[in-house]
């Protein structure tokens, strides 16, 4: 069992502005608005633990919010969901208490964390979104990458966060097309299902999904989840 109530303890210090979105079998689900005092600032969505038994994503999003991110909200307005899934990361499941996958659920409205998640981004349009995960077979780390005008800047990250650990050699073994070792594209054929694919039809340009091995210690994966997001970032910042 993992102390949901440590992640709330890390949350409630953090001093940016926070709404409790609902409610999951006790467990509060958070979501930050870190707004920019910008006229026209670009929305960025971050996102971690809808699969339970991938603690670095709530991890990363946690070191995320901890961080001083003044220069970047000087452009950017991020809105921020760390745990989607509290009951999963409590109980180390990857479904629900219900034993629903909730990232295989996102085309109806039935589940209660899905519900949840979609009426936290209506009416929101993103630059682009990062969902963090975690795979317990890979022996290094891989992106999932959809890009409407299909520029992708999966390669050049990838090569930029090698440094912390190695890409995956094995392809992702899902009917998935790479771009480069280790870059897969988001399929169309996964509907929107998935929580990346539902944002990249309805609410943004761009969706990134990091997936980094169990096996490295857990700040090394945090590492690698903030590495993807800050050169994500780095590409989008204009310099001026
Ligand atoms: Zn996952």
């Amino acid at each position: 069992m993992r102390d949901y109530n440590k992640v709330i303890d890390r949350l409630e210090k953090v001093e940016h502005h926070y709404t409790i979105i609902g409610t999951v079998h006790t467990y509060p689900v958070y979501r930050f608005s870190l707004k920019s005092p910008a006229a026209n600032p670009n929305n960025i969505l971050i996102t971690g633990g809808i699969h339970g038994d991938e603690p670095a994503g709530v991890e990363a999003v946690l070191q995320f919010l901890e961080r001083d991110v003044t220069i970047l909200q000087e452009q950017f307005s991020f809105t921020v969901i760390p745990c989607i899934n509290p009951y999963g990361y409590v109980h180390n499941t990857r479904e629900n208490q219900d034993g629903i996958d909730i990232n295989r659920s996102f085309e109806t409205n039935d589940v209660h964390e899905v519900a949840i998640v979609q009426e936290a981004v209506d009416n929101m349009q993103f630059l682009f979104t990062i969902d963090f995960h975690e795979d317990y077979e890979a022996k290094g780390f891989y992106l999932y990458e959809g890009k409407h005008d299909e520029q992708y800047i999966g390669p050049g990250i990838a090569n930029t966060v090698k440094t912390i650990g190695p890409i995956d050699s094995d392809d992702s073994g899902e009917d998935t097309t790479e771009i480069v070792q280790g870059v897969y594209k988001v399929a169309s054929k996964w509907g929107t299902q998935g929580l990346a694919p539902y944002l990249l039809h309805y609410h943004s340009e761009h969706v990134l999904i990091t997936e980094t091995p169990t096996e490295w210690s857990l700040q090394q994966r945090t590492n690698l989840h903030l590495g993807v997001l800050d050169a994500a970032l780095e590409h989008y910042y204009e310099d001026n």
